[in-house]
């Protein structure tokens, strides 16, 4: 199951920038905001394939940076092959340098992986990389489908990533 996040503190972060590129995964963090506030993750025939609670997490997310002066842009990935951005494809990596080079800073709605991506990216760009999202776990939950084409996730659980400290420490 996906992982699940908690929210950064990104206003403090922005602080003197003027343009911002956000740069959603738009597959856990997706899924996280769909959990959090218990919304189908996705209405096959409302919205088609794209997460109406993320994308409302979004345009929320461009109003707070917006009150603090700082000009937004989203990084979109269509179609559903590029959502995963720990697999994007090179050509898909070269766009976003490409994009990125217009702005400030990126802001990463996404994991560890998502960042690295991005990192590795925009390497040779003067663009600050900011982290939207923090780890908060694995998700452990039911996932549902409802007519006429809702996808859900119910029951869900947070379960900590603890096996990673454990391995860390019997490689040490
Ligand atoms: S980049 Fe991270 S957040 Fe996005 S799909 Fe991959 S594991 Fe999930």
């Amino acid at each position: 199951m996906p992982i699940h996040f908690s929210d950064r503190d990104v206003v403090s972060e922005v602080a003197g920038l003027s343009s911002v590129l956000i740069v959603p995964c738009y597959m856990c963090p997706a899924v996280t905001v769909s959990v959090r506030e218990k919304k189908p993750f996705i209405q096959l025939f409302r919205s088609f394939l794209k997460s109406a609670p993320f994308d409302q997490y979004i345009k929320t997310l461009q109003s707070r940076l917006k009150e603090h002066g700082v000009k937004t842009r989203v990084f979109k990935s269509m179609p559903s092959h590029e959502w995963f951005m720990c697999m994007w494809t090179s050509g898909k990596r070269k766009k976003l340098q490409k994009y990125a080079e217009q702005y400030d800073a990126v802001i990463v709605l996404g994991c560890d992986s998502a960042t690295e991506t991005v990192r590795e990216a925009i390497k040779s760009t003067d663009c600050k990389v900011i982290e939207g999202m923090e780890v908060a776990g694995i998700m452990n939950a039911q996932i549902r489908f409802h007519l006429p084409g809702n996808v859900s996730f119910e029951n869900s659980k947070i379960v900590p990533i603890s096996q990673i400290k454990q391995k860390e420490v019997a490689l040490e």
